[in-house]
């Protein structure tokens, strides 16, 4: 058989979003594969209980500085005008603020005359402000506590997991030829001489170009193939606790001044994009030997990671050195304890929602996800932008566990899809994307 011009792995929304932009916008790449171990498209990370929901834009997320705030924002709004014209049902467009308290509060006033610029539509609240949009956010609260936020009127909730099964139908009702196998799971991927082989189901398929958006699995694929070596996964499982009432007990989502340390976001408070009346807190941090959350078949994936080696056990310890990882390690850890976790928890959710009590948060059970944080094995440190990985001398990428994840899975095809053209010598129509997405040209 031929080869295919791209094998896609992985029908999260970080695959299917290559697939339906390439179906629509590579007029040249005719013969694609999608591999998806799954019964369906978006049912690991990207399924909608197992996430945040988030469209994050960069401007309520206070670890990052503005340059990447604002590839984030690029990526958002293309995610933004997508889901609005194609997937109005699945998601919420809602306002989104962080809160700022006490020492932090200068932090924030500083951030917000740096990016106002950049987001003309934020706002400075102060506690009357605050009152008036988020009014659960202050009662309870203690009235002397200095307290400012920045808020934005108009962000989205997504269900990501509707999202991926749209790109999906999507891609398929275009014309274009592309074959998805799901319940299929890749073995391994070998060089072959006009691009690679990928291996099945004791089936070999042969691409010019290969993409695995196989989520935290990815690196291991990667390893074989000599790429990413000294990378290792940590893999970080995050849960929510939910709270219910008629019409919830958030109008939007509510952020925490995040700690730039941490690759993690602050505990925060967002209404479920499928229940009007449910709020979600969280996530928790807590470290995991699986890479799937419901799947214990996948911690034969992550002891072959290669964090669990000498160099692995050195790294962590040289990570856990710094008492800001080892303080929110050990926290989050309390999370588990029986009924003193609860309480753990409910202190950090009172940030957000003073006036709540021990009975007013369940756990959400099943619910939430596994970020695999990269690790460097060389110099004991978490890796940052090692989520994405383009091989410079071979057609190959691959994505772990992209961060700002889900939000940037239209961005993260778009930067692949220019590279996907520039390999293989097929255009990419990226100003008539932009003109059907209703957004400006670069
Ligand atoms: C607790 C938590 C909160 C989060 N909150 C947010 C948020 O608010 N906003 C945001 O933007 N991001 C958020 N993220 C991140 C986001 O969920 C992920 O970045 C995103 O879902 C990743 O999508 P993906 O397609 O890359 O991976 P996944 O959705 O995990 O998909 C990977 C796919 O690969 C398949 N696969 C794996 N191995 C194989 C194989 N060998 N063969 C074939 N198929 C395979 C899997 O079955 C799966 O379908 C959060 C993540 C977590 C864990």
């Amino acid at each position: 058989m031929s080869a295919r011009d791209l094998i896609i792995v992985g029908a999260g929304v970080t695959g299917s979003a290559l697939a339906w932009l390439v179906t629509h916008y590579m007029p040249g790449i005719r013969r694609i594969l999608l591999i998806e171990r799954r019964s369906a498209p978006g049912l690991v990370n990207s399924n909608v209980t197992n996430n945040s929901q988030t469209l994050h834009r960069g401007d309520i997320e206070t670890n990052y500085p503005l340059e990447k705030a604002l590839q984030v924002k690029w990526g958002a709004e293309l995610l933004g005008a997508f889901v609005d014209q194609h997937l109005p049902d699945g998601r919420l467009v809602i306002p989104k603020q962080v809160i700022a308290v006490d020492d932090e509060v200068e932090t924030l006033e500083a951030r917000f005359r740096e990016f106002r610029q950049h987001y003309p539509d934020i706002e400075l609240l102060d506690v009357d402000g605050i009152n008036r949009v988020e009014p659960m956010v202050m009662q309870g609260r203690d009235p002397d506590q200095p307290i400012v936020s920045l808020w934005s009127p108009r962000g989205h909730a997504v269900d990501y997991h509707a999202l991926a099964e749209k790109f999906i139908e999507l891609a398929r009702g275009n014309g274009v030829e592309i074959e998805i196998l799901y319940n299929t799971a890749i073995d391994r991927v070998e060089p072959a001489r006009d691009g690679f082989v990928v291996r099945a189901n004791r089936v070999a398929y042969q691409t010019r170009f290969v993409y695995l958006a196989a989520g935290n699995s990815s690196l291991n694929f990667a390893h074989d193939l000599g790429y990413e070596r000294n990378i290792a996964l940590l893999p970080v499982a995050g849960s929510f606790y939910k709270h219910t009432r008629p019409g919830g007990v958030l109008r939007g989502k509510v952020y925490t001044m995040q700690n730039p340390k941490l690759p993690f976001a602050a505990i925060h408070g967002d209404p479920a994009v499928y229940n009007e009346d449910e709020t979600r807190f969280g996530p928790t941090a807590r470290p995991m030997p699986i890479f799937e959350r419901d799947s214990w078949r996948t911690f034969a994936e992550f002891l072959d990671v290669g964090t669990m080696t000498p160099r692995g056990g050195v790294a962590l310890a040289r990570i856990l050195s710094d008492p800001t990882m080892l303080g929110f390690g050990l926290w989050n850890m309390v999370y588990d304890v029986p009924i003193v976790g609860k309480y753990a928890f409910l202190r950090d959710v009172r940030k957000v929602v003073p006036s709540l009590g021990i009975d007013d948060i369940i756990l959400d059970k099943g619910a939430g996800g596994i970020r695999g944080q990269p690790i460097d094995l060389v110099n004991g440190v978490i890796a940052k932008g090692h989520d994405r990985f383009v091989a410079p001398d071979a057609p190959y990428a691959h994505t772990i566990a992209p961060s700002p994840g889900a939000s940037f899975c239209l961005g993260n095809a778009v930067e692949l899809a220019r590279i996907i053209s520039e390999r293989l010598g097929h255009p990419f129509d990226e100003a008539r994307l932009l003109a059907d997405l209703g957004l400006p040209a670069i």
